[in-house]
């Protein structure tokens, strides 16, 4: 038997063998929470105080829940491919397969993503003509999101005013259009879980009395309703409660603007009687002149539960800050540094380069891909989310479920097979007249179009019959070619990527099978194995107990479906490969790497413009620049560039206030210092030096413009309602064309539309 405990300190030792009751431990980054939480659960197995399948545990990633799984396997002799450790939505998806029946929902019901519940809701809109300008999709989708967070279908919506009461009425809609064509969104993965444990008490009470000890790892960003799901499971007021152990640090909040509420943390301790509060304050990640900067910069935040950290590693190196003249020469400097650290012996895959916002990946993309370095982007455009790779999808997703209308009208006529809009929108009435799913009402179209129609039909049937008793990897190669993808991006001019994806599903559906335990031979349409299913009796109800694994509640067609839309969805081929690794700060969460990059430390970029107004938003934007630089171990890169283009637009930004808020004796500036910070006016003198620069180019321009159009000009002290005072610095264009570059202060540099923008002069 191993010794899980001898490589512990005393507060992580203390955790990790708290008695079974409730607790929370709360501690900075790098403080070994999620190494306590999975210790926990080797030991609570091992130590017989639970069989593995009574344990349940909450990860905030299926890559965190996966490294878990792993992490376990090495320091238990079980199988850990049966125990309940996932996401939230992982987890209620397993439980609504298994008890799909008492859940309300066909056992083939899909999950849509959120692009795929975006473009549901335009689709419903126009099927019922409601008007997209007074309803755009993007408020309709918010709105329902958050009343499904909140726990609230349609009548329990408080609507006060008639705007209101026509949103609740669309999302009434939204609901029986899902209905009808078995799909689930994210939050309704979780609110049907919940209501379907709230309204049947022995499904309830039997997961209750399974689940003794939840554990749920980063604990700060769940939100309303994740919260009542974890109290209602834990069966808190009950006469024996689970022992729930929360881990998580409130100075790594960073989803509020999804709904995640820190505030859960302290309504845990009281509403979950917790006895055992635990700080960690030992980091066991980061050298100090890191750690020094992270403790330093989120001193600034005043609502913090209050906490430090410290390290035996000794001070380190300094921090490293470099400003770039722009995003070009930022991306350069990244790929030298880069190259010197492969030199001194550094694996790709342990430097990470952050960004607050994806499209900022672009140039660094476009530099490392010309100098034929290898990287790996995370959450970007996943695997799954590519145009062919969505089309093989929707035929599988037919192959599963033919009353899936979004799926149906991806593919009915791609490869075009001569189906018109005119034909579809025949089909769209006959479906609606009888209330039934696009597949289903193919017969009520008459004529040329609805034989058309009928041979797709037929396609999807025959198909489903030949694939019937075929393994998933072959049934996904068999579909590719029935429906002709193959061959029709094989005609496209540069469809050659586009069969290679086309060929990596195959190998995903290889690698999933294998990787989720299901038979090698196992027909991709067969159910549950029959003999993972327990049946066990709760009163004169029969109730059966799902296990974790796949198998044991669905079929691996309808196993690989939820995985493409639940999983990060990498490309497997990349995923063994020693790359350099790309993501945003978010995405980063929980990670740790030898050497990390954070890149845009400018005004409106980090912190964010959107958040930057108020003082909520600006602590949660520090949050993130905590977040990401307690990610490094070893070396931290600081970045940030005077111009950038970003969304067609050249920003002439003042570097972040953050940076200011770091220690001094921490940093190491790589480029000359140009004080003071963020609250100076553009530096000229940077700018002066250096001919070719833009500032030269402005000041010349400046001097040819100055004086017209309408009195605005170079030097015009302005204000604006949502930017406050700035001054103008260039102009362009004349007449309706006319647009200002005007410095914001704080903001950082504008280009606005003279015509519609409100400025006032001052
Ligand atoms: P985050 O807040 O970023 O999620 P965390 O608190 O979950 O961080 P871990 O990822 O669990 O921290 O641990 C950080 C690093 O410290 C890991 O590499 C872990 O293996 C190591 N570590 C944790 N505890 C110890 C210990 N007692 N001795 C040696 N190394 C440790
Ligand atoms: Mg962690």
């Amino acid at each position: 038997m191993q010794n899980l405990l001898h490589n512990l300190n005393q507060e992580q030792l203390q955790a990790v063998t708290l008695p079974a009751q409730s607790a929370l431990i709360l501690a900075g980054a790098g403080s070994g929470k999620t190494r306590v939480l999975t210790t926990r659960i080797a030991w609570l197995i091992q130590t017989g105080q639970i069989s593995s399948g009574g344990v349940l545990a909450v990860t905030f990633t299926n890559k965190a829940a996966k490294e878990m799984l792993v992490r376990l396997s090495a320091m238990l002799p079980v199988n850990t491919r049966g125990m309940w450790i996932g996401t939230f939505h992982g987890l209620c998806n397993r439980l609504l397969r298994a008890h799909h029946r008492d859940a309300g929902l066909p056992q083939t019901f899909q999950i849509m993503d959120s692009a795929d519940q975006m473009a549901f809701i335009k689709r419903l809109l126009k099927a019922n003509q409601i008007d997209d300008e007074k309803f755009p999709p993007k408020t309709l989708m918010y709105f329902i999101n958050s009343a499904k967070e909140q726990g609230l279908r349609p009548r329990e919506v408080d609507a006060y005013d008639e705007f209101n009461r026509k949103l609740v009425q669309i999302y009434e809609m939204y609901e029986q259009q899902c209905q009808r064509e078995g799909v689930v969104d994210f939050a309704e993965l979780l609110l049907r879980t919940y209501e379907m444990l709230v309204h049947n008490q022995p499904l309830r009470e039997h997961y209750q009395a399974r689940f003794r000890h939840i554990l749920v790892d980063e604990f700060q960003d769940t939100n309303d309703l994740q919260y009542r799901w974890l109290k209602l499971l834990a069966g808190v007021g009950t006469r024996a409660p689970a022992a729930v152990f929360a881990v998580g640090d409130d100075d790594q909040s960073i989803y509020a603007f999804r709904g995640a509420n820190v505030g859960n943390m302290t309504a845990f301790e009281q509403e979950f009687a917790v006895e055992n509060l635990i700080k960690l304050e030992q980091n066991y990640r980061s050298h100090g002149h890191i750690l020094d900067s992270a403790n330093i910069l989120i001193a600034n935040n005043s609502k913090r539960l209050g906490k430090n950290l410290r390290t035996d590693a000794g001070q380190g190196e300094q921090v490293r800050v470099m400003e770039a003249s722009s995003d070009i020469q930022e991306a350069n400097w990244i790929l030298d540094e880069v190259r010197s650290l492969v030199r001194e012996g550094s694996p790709y895959n342990e430097i990470a380069v952050l960004y607050r916002s994806n499209a900022q990946s672009r140039v660094i993309e476009h530099a490392l891909f010309s100098a034929n370095m290898p990287y790996r982007v995370y959450g970007g455009l996943r695997f799954f989310e590519r145009a062919e790779i969505k089309h093989a999808i929707a035929y599988l997703q037919l192959m599963d479920n033919p009353h899936n209308d979004a799926a149906f009208l991806r593919v009915v006529n791609f490869p075009a097979r001569g189906i018109g809009a005119r034909s579809l929108e025949q089909l769209q009435d006959a479906a609606r007249q009888h209330q039934l799913s696009l597949y289903a009402a193919v017969p009520y179209v008459a004529g040329k179009a609805g034989a058309t129609m009928g041979q797709f039909v037929r396609l999807i049937e025959s198909t489903r019959f030949e694939t019937q008793s075929m393994p998933l990897p072959e049934m996904v190669d068999m579909v590719l070619e029935r429906s002709q993808l193959k061959q029709h991006y094989l005609t496209e001019k540069e469809g050659a990527d586009r069969v290679e994806n086309l060929e990596q599903l195959v190998n995903a559906a290889v690698l999933f099978v294998s990787e989720e335990g299901f038979g090698k031979d196992a027909p991709a349409f067969a159910g549950p194995r029959a003999e993972n299913i327990t049946v066990i009796s709760s009163g004169d109800v029969q109730i059966v107990d799902a296990e974790a694994a796949l198998p044991a509640v669905m079929s691996p067609l309808a196993a690989f479906l939820s995985h493409a839309s639940l999983e990060a969805g990498d490309n497997q081929a990349q995923a063994g490969q020693d790359a350099l690794q790309l993501m945003t700060v978010h995405s980063a969460k929980g990670l740790e790497f030898n050497n990390v990059f954070i890149t845009g430390l400018e005004e409106g970029l980090f912190p964010h413009e959107n958040s930057a107004q108020e003082e909520a938003g600006l602590e949660e934007e520090r949050r993130l620049m905590y977040v990401a630089i307690t990610r490094a171990r070893r070396r931290l890169y600081l970045s940030f560039s005077q111009t950038r283009m970003l969304h067609g637009q050249t920003r002439y930004n003042l570097r972040s206030r953050f940076l200011d808020e770091l220690p001094e004796e921490s940093l190491k500036w790589l480029s000359p210092q140009t004080k003071p910070g963020w609250f100076s006016p553009p530096r000229k003198a940077a700018w002066d030096d250096n001919p070719s620069s833009g500032a030269n180019q402005i000041a010349s321009q400046m001097r040819k413009q100055g004086g017209q159009d309408n009195g605005w000009r170079p030097g015009q002290n302005v204000s604006h309602p949502k930017f406050g005072e700035g001054v103008i610095v260039q102009l362009e264009g004349s007449g309706s064309q006319a647009r200002a570059h005007i410095n914001f202060g704080k903001f950082g540099m504008k280009l606005l539309d003279l015509s519609i923008a409100k400025l006032e002069k001052i």
